[in-house]
């Protein structure tokens, strides 16, 4: 799930990329308005964090601007405290919901998966099933065979990544930018590890294997069953 903050302060953006980092997400944060609505009309993203007062162009005209687009990405309002009239126009204009500063970071996370699941509830279905596997997009938990398993977060968008395009190879430069939001680099095994501590909690390291590295070319998650 990929994330876009535009928020100038950078106290503020360093502090809820990092937190949204944390929690699993790919977030790009930019700190000029023009930057953010150039980016929010050219990149898919599963939700939009604006503050309102920005350099460049404000909030509102993002906002507008992605809207005007056809663009329907949840978006979340950062307001200052006291400004109510910033609230009831953010609505008007088609913002998802606002948040006061300063707020916990909780709360933040809060709304976001609140955002996401009502998106994800229109375009796709809660849980990802392959063979005796279950990935849980809502309560986000997974099962082998009945059995739960607990991933961290990044283990968890990397097969949430490969249970949605099941059946696919995938080169780890698309896992390296989709997962970590890095270009990926050769002298890194960040992937690999990942892959590796993923296969384990799985209990994947014997045959028939879901997950199955093709030589040269990356990972691809296939039933067994179906293969
Ligand atoms: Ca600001």
């Amino acid at each position: 799930m990929k994330i876009l903050i535009v928020e100038d302060e950078p106290k503020t953006g360093d502090y809820l990329k990092q937190g949204l980092v944390e929690a699993g997400f790919v977030v790009d944060l930019l700190r000029d308005g023009r930057d953010g609505l150039h980016h929010g009309l050219t990149d898919a993203y599963d939700l939009a964090i604006l503050d309102v007062m920005l350099p460049g162009i404000d909030g509102w005209a993002i906002l507008q601007g992605i809207r005007k687009a056809g663009k329907d990405t949840p978006v979340l309002f950062l307001t200052a405290r006291d400004h109510v009239d910033d609230r009831v126009k953010g609505l008007e204009l088609g913002a998802d919901d606002y948040l006061v500063k300063p707020f916990a970071f909780s709360e933040l996370l809060a709304r976001v998966r609140t955002l996401l699941r009502r998106g994800v509830k229109a375009t796709t279905p809660e849980f990802l099933r392959t063979a005796d596997l279950e990935l849980d997009l809502v309560r986000r938990r997974v099962a082998r065979a009945g059995r739960r398993i607990d991933l961290t977060a990044k283990e968890f968008a990397l097969l949430e990544l490969l249970l949605r395009r099941q059946g696919e190879v995938l080169p780890r430069s698309l896992i390296a930018s989709q997962v970590w939001d890095m270009n990926f680099d050769s002298d890194t095994n960040v992937i690999e590890v990942a892959m590796r501590r993923l296969r384990v909690k799985l209990g994947d390291n014997f045959e028939p294997k879901l997950i199955r590295t093709v030589r040269g070319m990356g990972y691809v998650l296939e039933n067994p069953d179906c293969a």
